[in-house]
């Protein structure tokens, strides 16, 4: 039995509410943040457990965000921040995702800093848009570890789509994370996850089945496909979501990884291997079948090489394939 309370920023998000769910599994106390009342409302009756609470912070990109939920418990001694703009519905990237994602992080740190010297582990998530570059800096002659930074400029992020705005977003919190710990250093070790594109089913039940976070949209594009379309060329590398949350755990449970970057990744996807997958396990389903033919030639041109070993060491569990995270996504939405 753990009387450990760890404070889960964008606690409603597709990954922070499995993290809440596995942590309450392990007995912890959960504390996570929500943008308004009646979000937390909403997920205090998914969650529906003794042991979570929420507090409201409507935006992390305000100086003080943290300062109430810091000062009024003390008893918080780990820190996860998942919260991050993830959308590419927006205006202007530099205010809409790059200044939230960047300020957001150096908010909860110096917060953590003033006012919670007693926490010893923050988490921060990260993606994988940190670590690979994408369209304009696609490279396939590399392979991507740990060490691997997407070349993207804070510029270049600035100027360019929402697409590259949220790469930069990510690549630049997370420099900014590593700025902060290496000028102020705090009392606290900080550690980043760094996934892919997370699938799997959502946490809890899902009311509105018609558009789901970004991430988890993927599949339910495939599934929305006609018999008769034409299957867009499309892949990338996936891990399954609830493996990110628990490597959120691992991130601040052990030792090994303390300042460490943690690539969670499974294995590579296309639109037509899912498609593959959905028609093999689901045969009411009416989509076009995946052609994995193709699957080589689109690694190609869209999907980065990686060696993320040493992230698999740390973690010490096996992921979950491609095959079942789309069996349990798709079961759910179909459910
Ligand atoms: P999500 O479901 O959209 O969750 C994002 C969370 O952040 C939500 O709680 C959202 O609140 C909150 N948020 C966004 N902007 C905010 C702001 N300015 N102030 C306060 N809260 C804000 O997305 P997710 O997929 O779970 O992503 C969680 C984290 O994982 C993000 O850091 C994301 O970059 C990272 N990530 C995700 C993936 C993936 O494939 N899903 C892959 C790599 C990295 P609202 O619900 O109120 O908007």
């Amino acid at each position: 039995m753990t009387s450990t309370t760890v404070f889960v920023s964008g606690a409603n998000g597709y990954i922070a509410q499995h993290i809440i769910k596995q942590l309450l599994g392990k007995n912890y106390n959960v504390i996570g943040s929500v943008r308004s009342q009646s979000k937390g409302e909403d997920l205090a009756s998914l969650v529906n457990h003794s042991n979570f609470s929420y507090v409201v912070i409507p935006s992390i990109g305000d100086k003080d965000a943290f300062y109430d939920v810091l000062q009024s418990h003390p008893e918080i001694t780990i820190f996860l921040h998942t919260a991050s703009p993830v959308t590419f519905e927006i205006d202007d990237v530099e205010r809409d995702l790059l200044r939230p994602a960047i300020d957001g992080t150096i908010n909860a740190l110096a917060a953590i800093k003033k006012h919670a010297p007693q926490i010893e582990r923050v988490v921060i998530t990260s993606s994988g848009g940190a670590v690979f570059g994408f369209n304009n800096y696609f490279n396939r002659g590399t392979i991507h570890t740990e060490e691997s930074w997407n070349p993207i400029s804070y510029e270049e992020s600035k100027s360019g789509d929402a697409v590259n705005g949220y790469f930069g977003s990510k690549k630049y919190a997370e420099l900014a994370a590593l700025e902060f710990v290496e000028t102020e250093k705090p009392n606290f070790d900080v550690s980043f996850v760094t996934p892919v594109y997370n699938f799997g089913p959502q946490a809890y039940e899902v009311k509105d089945k018609s558009k789901l976070n970004f991430s988890a949209e993927v599949v339910n594009t495939v599934l929305k496909f006609k018999k008769e379309d034409s299957i867009p060329e499309f892949g990338n590398i996936f891990a399954d979501v609830r493996d990110v949350a628990h490597a959120h755990i691992v991130a601040f449970e052990s030792k090994e990884s303390k300042g460490k970057r943690l690539l969670v990744a499974s294995d590579n996807f296309t639109f037509d291997s899912i498609a593959h997958i959905i028609n093999k396990h689901f045969p009411n389903v009416q989509i076009p079948q995946g052609d994995l033919s193709k699957n080589e030639a689109i690694y190609e041109q869209m999907v980065q090489k990686y060696d993320n070993s040493r992230t698999n060491e740390i973690l010490g569990f096996d992921l979950i394939s491609l095959e079942q995270s789309i069996i349990d996504t798709v079961g759910q939405l179909l459910a």
